[in-house]
């Protein structure tokens, strides 16, 4: 051996020590080793290296010996766990006019949520400054620990590599903000900030994999959003695809060519959402209502003075024709545009959600007829198309997925694991 060849194995020595600690305290954390006799087996790692990484992951506090496992013959091993109590994700989640806010602990169990109606045009600055109280009042509810890592969801297109809204149509003044900085500046930990829809597909995605339904479908997974607006999440292969500027999915102004005459908010004429999207729905239902086609949202518009998107979902539920009517509609609509991409991309699942999805069987029938008749039949063969969880958490659920999976990658916790925690090294 020369003395080069014996500089570079010595390199490569403490990147193979220093990785071993990461894949060790993975195994653990992901369940798939409990005892140090599984991590060896797993790792590949000779036994010295194991009981050392193991002692080192359990001096920086991040393992923790638990209780005794299944003796295989000889001495009756101790199990080991990971501490997913010793640091808080806070998960937030925007729409036009909600907001939710939830604390988890690391391994994305919601400790509390809550939600309340907010306008996002009221800004960046005030929007925020509203989460950090909220998040705040949490932790301090419950005594929890750090803030590990902060994930954003809100209703427009993010440059994901740098966490900012990119000429967000809805959203007056977020256009290029820093929530990144601010989120730092007031939590002192990392954040990411993802479009609505990519968290709720992800959501989606692990309450599929954690109630061990449909096994591999829910990994090529696509999640299409008909509230105020349209949007669509893609899970291929397992994780988000965002494309290669984070505007994946933004399938609302794909254009419909025979109704080429509306203009959508997006200035562009004829988009999907411009005639299927809540939005749109509520403009016409408006027009109707003065009209004296629809009792329901005459009533609607008396007593308020303005129609919304739930309005047409609640006058479609409770059997006003022509609610009923227009949802039908809208479903055949947003199903032309999903056979086209079930064709495309052929996923396994096709979760439909929203306020104007959440029509009974309605909105859903709609599409499903659509897409069947439209898409081949080899993409269509093992398709499930199920409505979305009506519990509104899938956007809360997976961002806190999100932030186990940015914080626990290799190229991210192999920088903060010597120092225990994500805060001191990952602010951006
Ligand atoms: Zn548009």
């Amino acid at each position: 051996m020369n003395s080069l060849e014996t500089v570079v194995s010595v390199d490569e020595m403490t990147i193979e020590e220093h990785d071993a600690l990461f894949v060790l305290t993975e195994l653990v954390r992901t369940g798939r080793a409990q005892t140090r006799s599984d991590l060896g087996r797993l790792s590949g790692l000779g036994r010295s290296i194991v009981t050392q990484r193991v002692e080192e992951a359990l001096n920086l506090g991040l393992l923790e010996e638990a209780d005794f496992g299944v003796s295989t013959g000889g001495r009756v091993p101790r199990t080991l766990r990971f501490k997913y109590e010793i640091g808080t994700f806070v998960v937030v989640e925007f729409g036009a006019r909600n907001l939710g806010v939830a604390v988890t602990d690391l391994a994305g169990k919601i400790v509390e949520s809550v939600h309340e109606n907010w306008d996002i045009t009221e800004g960046p600055e005030k929007s925020l400054d509203r989460v950090v109280k909220m998040a705040s009042s949490l932790i301090k509810q419950h005594n929890l620990p750090d803030v590990w890592a902060v994930i954003i969801g809100v209703p427009g297109p993010v440059e994901f590599e740098t966490g900012k809204p990119v000429a967000p149509p809805i959203m007056p003044g977020w256009n290029g903000f820093d929530i990144r900085g601010f989120m730092l500046n007031a939590f002192g930990a990392p954040c990411w900030v993802d479009n609505d829809v990519n968290l709720m597909a992800l959501g989606e995605q692990a309450v599929l994999k954690a109630t061990n339904q449909h096994g591999t479908a829910a990994d090529n997974l696509l999640f299409v959003k008909v509230g105020s607006g349209i949007g669509a999440g893609i899970i291929s292969g397992g994780k988000v695809h965002r494309g290669a500027n984070g505007s994946a999915g933004d399938i609302g102004h794909v254009a419909i060519a025979e109704e080429s005459k509306v203009v959508c908010r997006c200035g562009q004429i004829g988009c999907l959402e411009a005639i299927a999207g809540g939005w749109a729905l509520a403009r016409d239902g408006e027009i109707a209502a003065k009209e004296s086609k629809s009792p329901f949202l005459a009533e609607r518009l008396k007593t308020r003075g303005f129609l919304s998107p739930i309005d047409i979902s609640e006058g479609a539920n409770s059997g006003d024709a022509y609610c009923i009517e227009v949802v039908a509609r809208a479903g055949r609509m947003v199903g032309e545009t999903l056979a086209t991409l079930v064709n495309f991309f052929n996923p396994g699942m096709l979760v439909v959600g929203g306020t104007i999805a959440s029509t009974g069987d309605l909105f859903l029938a709609a599409v499903r007829q659509t897409v069947y008749r439209r898409s081949l039949p080899l993409a269509t063969r093992d398709l499930r198309i199920v409505p979305a969880n009506p519990n509104h958490e899938e956007g809360l659920i997976g961002g806190a997925a999100l932030a186990q999976t940015e914080i626990f990658s290799r190229s991210h916790m192999t920088k903060w694991i010597t120092e225990s925690s994500p805060r001191a090294i990952l602010g951006h």
